[in-house]
């Protein structure tokens, strides 16, 4: 059975990064109808705060990655970890170290004045045959983890290829502090054993901690999963994704307009791909996804591209979805909604033309609110020749049947009457009914409203 694993820091949001190795062990695990797990790595208790645990689960909520076990919470089962420790110890796996920092510094300092790497001595690892100093008074001990002193520890990364590390580069490990609190690595090892994992896919930051991990899991007996490393993101600008790239953080994107359809789609593509498809729903995601794929160097982020993707995914919703979505974001607008024209009839025929609810919501609140137009504008298309046309057809709208065709129709034998060209009253009546110049189609956005309101924003603009 596959078994995945995300499993976050709740320090911050849920950004953009973590959402794509979310994805990846979502994907995996769904294509072989294995099972995924979400963790939550929260023993770093000055970082970890539950508003981020909260953002991580709004975040993957809306994502709709959904777990099959979990959320799990180290600080939840450290008696675990403490109890995994008193059996290394037992077992001469590991042992109690009484190296006071000050000694630690001392020594550091003294390995770099010979130019060697600063690492601990292994003076408190039992020998055969060594003698070990005599405990001191009033220190707490920590506990190491006996790494092996020879060979090498390798893995076949899924994602990277073999990987390599000499045994006498890593030296004891600390797995508890002086405090019996556990460490970091030791609770991801004793995890994903107890949660048996099989694949581990994270970002490649943690590459330097695999052969630790590797080392650990085997001292224990456990199974060693296969590991995936991904690389990470650039922005677009090439350089490593953050903050100043704008929004990181998933649910940014959500509050920014875009679909999770989308974001899932770009990320997907986001240093895997499938052949040349571009566009690919979730179930083709699911049926398609390997980590074969995966491409082993940096992934740039394209938000273009993104917008592109979001732009098609919006005028493949459905306009009642849409319109639940632009509602609220109308609504903190402090834009209330006229009956008519409804949203959704604003909706459908607006989502040609953007590329963000947000620039629906744009669209919805300009016929909602209709604001006059900004004076160039206005200097621009009602003039003295236009006015006469823009009156003409007020004139003339009462008489004309209300339909889209036959309205059509009046502007163009309008327009015509005056020996003008179409955008001579075009303009001018878009100025009138929107307080803007782009627009879909007149005729259309003239009969998204009732008769009545049409006439009354042409007088009012007429003056
Ligand atoms: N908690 C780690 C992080 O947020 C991930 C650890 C792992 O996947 O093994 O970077």
């Amino acid at each position: 059975m596959i078994r995945t694993r995300f499993a976050p820091s709740p320090t911050g949001f849920l950004h953009i990064g973590g959402a794509r190795t979310a994805l990846f062990s979502w994907a995996y695990a769904r294509r072989h109808s294995g099972q995924f797990i979400l963790r939550i790595e929260d023993t770093d208790v000055a970082r970890s705060t539950p508003e981020a645990v909260q953002a991580i689960l709004d975040g993957m909520a809306w994502l709709d990655l959904g777990h099959d076990e979990g959320p799990f919470y180290q600080m939840r089962r450290m008696d675990r970890y403490k109890e995994v420790i008193q059996q290394m110890l037992a077992a001469g796996k590991a042992y109690y170290c009484y190296t006071t920092p000050e000694e630690l510094d001392r020594l550091r300092e003294e390995q770099r004045a010979r130019g060697e790497k600063p690492r601990y001595d292994g003076r408190w690892r039992p020998e055969e045959g060594k003698a070990l100093p005599a405990t001191p008074e009033g220190v707490t001990p920590v506990v190491r983890f006996k790494n092996p002193r020879q060979g090498v520890v390798a893995w076949n990364d899924l994602v990277k290829g073999r990987i390599e590390f000499a045994n006498e580069e890593l030296d004891d490990l600390i797995i508890a502090r002086g405090d019996g609190t556990p460490t970091y690595n030791f609770c991801v090892v004793v995890d994903d054993w107890d949660m048996r994992i099989s694949h581990v896919i994270r970002g490649d930051d943690h590459v330097n901690n695999t052969p630790r991990q590797i080392n650990i899991l085997q001292a224990l007996g456990a199974p060693v999963p296969e590991y995936a490393h991904l690389s990470m993101i650039l922005g677009d600008d090439g350089q490593k994704l953050s903050k100043r790239h704008g929004a990181v953080s998933v649910m940014q994107y959500a509050e920014d307009g875009f679909l999770p359809e989308a974001v899932i789609n770009y990320l997907a593509r986001l240093g895997w791909s499938h052949g040349d498809d571009e566009v690919f729903s979730r179930e083709q995601l699911v049926q398609w996804f390997d980590l074969d794929h995966i491409t082993p160097s940096a992934a740039q982020f394209n938000t273009q591209k993104l917008l592109w993707l979001n732009a098609h995914y919006i005028k493949q919703a459905d306009n009642g979805r849409l319109a639940d979505l632009v509602a609220p974001m109308l609504a903190a607008r402090g834009v209330t909604p006229a009956p008519v024209p409804t949203l959704e009839a604003i909706i459908a025929l607006y989502k040609e033309r953007v590329q963000t609810l947000v620039e629906l919501t744009d669209a919805c609140e300009g016929l909602y609110l209709a604001p006059a137009p900004a004076e160039e504008l206005k200097a621009q298309h009602l003039t003295e020749e236009t006015r006469p046309i823009l009156a003409d057809f007020l004139g003339r709208c009462a008489g004309v049947e209300w339909t889209t065709a036959a309205v059509g129709a009046l502007i163009k034998e309008v327009v015509a009457a005056h020996g003008a060209k179409m955008p001579k009253l075009a303009m001018p009546l878009r100025l009138a009914l929107t307080g803007q110049t782009q627009t879909p189609s007149v005729d259309a956005v003239v009969t998204l409203f009732d008769r009545a309101t049409v006439m009354a924003r042409i007088e009012r603009l007429l003056g």
